[in-house]
Parts: structure tokens; C-alpha cells; sequence
């Protein structure tokens, strides 16, 4: 299973890192949601996936949902404003 997250998407809720403190935080700067370890234990994955649905911006989008061998989390960061 793939997890996207789309940065350029973040409201910066914080519910993300609610779910999950050990993948997700919240950046210093801007508040935006960062990805703390991009190939994380399967044991994790109810966590993740609670972040998931919590999102209300729907920053996440996952990918070959029903392979659970594997686990790996695809960080789009956000695009800095010119
Ligand atoms: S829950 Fe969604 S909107 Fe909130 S910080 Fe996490 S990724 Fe951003």
C-alpha cells in the first residue's frame, strides 16, 4: 500500500498527528503536516489509517489499498509561494 500525502493541500488541522505522532507532525514554520518516516511499520497502520479519514482537507489518498505486505508513505510537499 501507497499513502500520498498532498502537502499543497494542508489546513493544518493537526488532526493527522493526533492519529499518528509517530509518522506525521506538524511543521515549525507554517503548521503544515510532515512526514516523519516514509517506510513505517505495518503495526501502525490502523493509525495511519485513522489519519486518513480524519483529514478534513483530504490530504491523503492511498494507493493498491488492499496490498498490506508493504507499507510506504509519498510525501508532495507543498509549494513554497514565490
Ligand atoms: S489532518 Fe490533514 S489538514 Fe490537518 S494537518 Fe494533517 S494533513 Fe493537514
Amino acid at each position: 500500500m501507497r499513502v500520498i500525502v498532498d502537502a499543497e493541500k494542508c489546513i493544518g488541522s493537526g488532526n493527522c498527528v493526533l492519529a499518528c505522532r509517530e509518522i506525521f507532525a506538524q511543521r515549525e514554520d507554517n503548521g503544515l503536516i510532515h512526514v516523519l518516516h516514509t517506510q513505517p511499520s505495518l503495526t501502525l497502520l490502523p493509525h495511519i489509517k485513522q489519519a486518513v479519514q480524519d483529514c478534513p482537507a483530504l490530504v491523503f489518498s492511498l494507493e493498491d489499498e488492499q496490498d498490506t505486505s508493504s507499507l510506504t508513505i509519498v510525501e508532495l510537499p507543498a509549494v513554497s509561494p514565490a
